[in-house]
This record gives structure tokens, C-alpha cells and sequence, in this order.
């Protein structure tokens, strides 16, 4: 059985899906790895690495993809890329599925069986392959430091002889896995961390980082089973507004993370508020990719507005890609070697009975398959 791995596509993109560690552990289960020279460089891995640790190195992706079984990726690669993956093979990523448009023609031409990793569900047994936890971690760190190197205000408070600079304020709005790892991250620089989240099971972890938990009481429980925020009524987005409208002003540093899977990201920062928070403050708004929590955010972009600079950066797992690679190539060994080969096993072996396996399978052989894109 043969692994193989192309060199990303997107030009923003430092990640690899692939570490030398990965291989290792691949090879001992008999598979054959081949990866396209230069997959790792971008994450400081050299080919060497890869060679060293039982792969082939190709010099270039058709050559690394020819024969393959099974090709992991960080994104859905390009369509050019498609076209050399043999067909009816499996595809393992992150495919962006739930963008609005998102066309998957050429990988169906090609009758691939693609798995979504985004789709993985929640359950524990998934931890392990949960790419949205690694890497929404590593955005949440990230994004305090994107901030941080923005803003001229210092984070720490510190008592010089010139006088005393007070700590940074920093807010965090939406408190899940990358919002969490704001809070800590904020906290260990030294700010004074608050944080807004609509669902009230959270209060807890955000007062264990020691972050204040600013708290709008909601009329019914906002919290699906699944552990997910519901929209909310028309009633509670008015008493939020009016809990962050008395907030905003005294805030340097703003990092919103909040999300309701499948929706738009919800508008949280209007422009009104915009203008009466501090110039010079920052906002790192993680949801442009699916619309953004603030008005007026950019995707990839800073821009300025009523002084206030806005970071709408979607690649933050990437820009920390020497730490996100080995974490991301992990969670796809994880669910490769445990729900798609068996020791020894010269043939792909998939569980297609799987939870696992049926929540994240998005294309088979080159039809649609999964709920995601409207099938019912
Ligand atoms: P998550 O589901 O773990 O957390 C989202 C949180 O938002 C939840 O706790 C939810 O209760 C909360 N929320 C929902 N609606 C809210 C509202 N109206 N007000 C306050 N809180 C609300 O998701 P995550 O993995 O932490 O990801 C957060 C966001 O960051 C997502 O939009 C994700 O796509 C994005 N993200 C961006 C990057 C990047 O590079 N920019 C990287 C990773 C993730």
C-alpha cells in the first residue's frame, strides 16, 4: 500500500501533512511512503528527514502521487494536483466542505473516496484525530501574538522609575478550543483577561485561567447535546450587545473565535462599537473565513478603522506551522492507521461501518455522500 503526499498548494500554506515521525510509523505497519520534495521545508523539515525515516523522496508531485493509495493533505489540493491522483483513490484532509460555492467536480471526475477531517465528530474516541482542536489551539495562541506584535501598548503591567505602564485589557469573545487558548495565552503575557461566551458550562474553565467571565443570562440553555452554541433569540442579542458595548471601550486587545457550526460566524463587533473603542486598540477576528464577528474585518488582511487595527489573518495555524505539523500529521496517522489499514496489510482496509469513518467520508467514488452538501 502506498502513502503519498504532494507539496501544498496554496501559497500561504506551511503546514505539511506528513512528518518524519508519521513515516516512521507508517513503514512499521507496512506501508510505502513517498512525498514530494520540499513537503516539509516550509515547517523546518528538510527531505533528509523524510528519507531518513523510510520514505521516498520524488522530485515532483505527479511522480510522489503515481500509484498511490491513499494521499494526505493539509487543504484540498488544487485541481491540477487532482488530476494526478489515481483514481479511486482515498484522499485525507481538511476539504473546506461547508463553504458556500465549494465545488468538488474535479476530485469526483476522478472518483476519489475523500475524507473531510473537519467532519470528525466530537466524540472522545476522536480526540486523537481531532485536527479542529490542534490546530484551532494553535490559532488561539497565535492570534494573542498576531495582536501583541501589532499594538504599541505593552502587555505587563511593569513599575519602572519613569512611572507605571498598566497591564493590557484584553477580551476574549467566544470561549472554545482557540478562544481558551487566548485567555491562557493573554493571561501568561500578563493582561488582564476577560471573556464572553454563550454558553454558561464555560464560566468555569475561563475562571480556572483566571479571566473574569462577563455573563448574559439567556431565557433557555444555548448549548446543543453536542457540546455547540445554538443561535440565539433576538432578546439575548440585544442584552449582549449592550454587555459589550459597556465593555469595548476599555479593552486594548479583542480576540473573537465565536462559531456555530454550519452557520455564518455571528456579527458581534458593529461599527458603532467600533467607534468607541480606543485608537491604537487591535481586534484579531479568527472567523472571517466564514463572514467574521466583527464588521468591517478583512479576510487576510489588517486594516484600520476608526483607528481601531483589524487582523482577519484565516491562516493562524499555519503561521506557527513548525508546532502545527507535528500535531496535524498526527491526528491524520491517528485515524489512517486506525480506521484504514491493519498491520501488515498489503491492501487499504477501511471501516466503513465506523462512526468515524461515515461522519467524515464527503465524496465516494466520485459521488456526493454527506449530509454536509445537502444529501440527504
Ligand atoms: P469552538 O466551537 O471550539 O468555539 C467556538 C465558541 O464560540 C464556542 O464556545 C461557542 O459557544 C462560542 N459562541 C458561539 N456563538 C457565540 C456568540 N454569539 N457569542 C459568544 N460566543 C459564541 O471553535 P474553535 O475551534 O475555537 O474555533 C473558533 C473560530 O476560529 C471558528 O470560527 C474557526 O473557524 C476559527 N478558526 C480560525 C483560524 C484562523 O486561522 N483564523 C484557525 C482555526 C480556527
Amino acid at each position: 500500500m502506498k502513502i503519498a503526499v504532494a507539496k501544498e498548494t496554496s501559497p500561504t500554506e506551511q503546514r505539511a501533512a506528513i512528518t518524519p515521525d508519521a513515516v516512521k510509523k507508517f513503514v512499521a505497519l507496512g506501508a510505502d511512503v513517498c512525498v514530494e520534495t520540499g513537503v516539509g521545508l516550509a515547517s523546518g523539515i528538510v527531505d533528509r528527514a523524510y528519507s531518513d525515516a523510510g520514505a521516498t523522496v520524488a522530485p515532483f508531485a505527479q511522480a510522489a502521487l503515481s500509484g498511490a493509495d491513499i494521499v494526505l493533505c493539509v487543504d484540498a489540493p488544487s485541481d491540477e494536483i487532482v488530476a494526478h491522483i489515481p483514481e479511486g483513490a482515498v484522499l485525507v484532509g481538511m476539504m473546506d466542505p461547508l463553504s458556500p460555492g465549494r465545488d468538488f467536480s474535479a476530485m469526483n471526475a476522478r472518483s476519489l473516496h475523500v475524507y473531510a477531517m473537519e467532519l470528525l465528530p466530537r466524540i472522545s474516541r476522536a480526540q486523537a484525530m481531532d485536527v479542529l482542536s490542534s490546530q484551532s489551539n494553535l490559532a488561539g495562541y497565535r492570534a494573542v501574538i498576531e495582536a501583541v506584535a501589532t499594538t504599541g501598548k505593552t502587555v505587563p503591567m511593569m513599575m519602572t522609575a519613569a512611572g507605571t505602564i498598566p497591564p493590557a485589557k484584553v477580551l476574549v469573545l467566544g470561549a472554545g478550543v482557540a478562544g481558551l487558548q487566548a485567555i491562557a495565552t493573554a493571561k501568561r503575557l500578563g493582561a488582564v483577561v476577560s471573556a464572553f461566551d454563550v454558553r454558561p458550562a464555560v464560566k468555569e474553565q475561563v475562571e480556572s485561567l483566571g479571566a473574569k467571565f462577563l455573563e448574559v443570562k439567556a431565557s433557555e440553555n444555548l448549548e446543543t447535546t453536542g457540546g455547540y452554541a445554538k443561535e440565539m433569540d433576538d432578546d439575548y442579542k440585544k442584552r449582549q450587545e449592550e454587555a459589550l458595548a459597556a465593555v469595548l471601550p476599555a479593552q486594548d486587545i479583542v480576540i473573537t473565535t465565536a462559531l456555530i457550526p454550519g452557520r455564518p460566524a455571528p456579527e458581534l463587533i458593529t461599527e458603532s462599537m467600533l467607534q468607541t473603542m480606543k485608537p491604537g486598540s487591535v481586534i484579531v477576528d479568527l472567523a472571517t473565513a466564514s463572514g467574521g464577528n466583527v464588521k468591517l474585518s478583512k479576510k487576510d488582511q489588517i486594516v484600520t478603522e476608526y483607528g481601531v487595527k483589524l487582523i482577519g489573518y484565516s491562516d493562524l495555524p499555519s503561521r506557527a506551522s513548525t508546532d502545527a505539523t507535528p500535531l496535524y500529521a498526527r491526528n491524520l496517522f491517528n485515524f489512517v492507521s486506525t480506521l484504514m489499514m491493519e498491520k501488515d496489510s498489503k491492501a487499504l482496509a477501511i471501516k466503513s461501518d465506523d462512526e468515524l469513518i461515515k461522519g467524515t467520508l464527503l465524496l465516494k467514488g466520485g459521488q456526493s455522500v454527506h449530509p454536509a452538501l445537502g444529501v440527504k
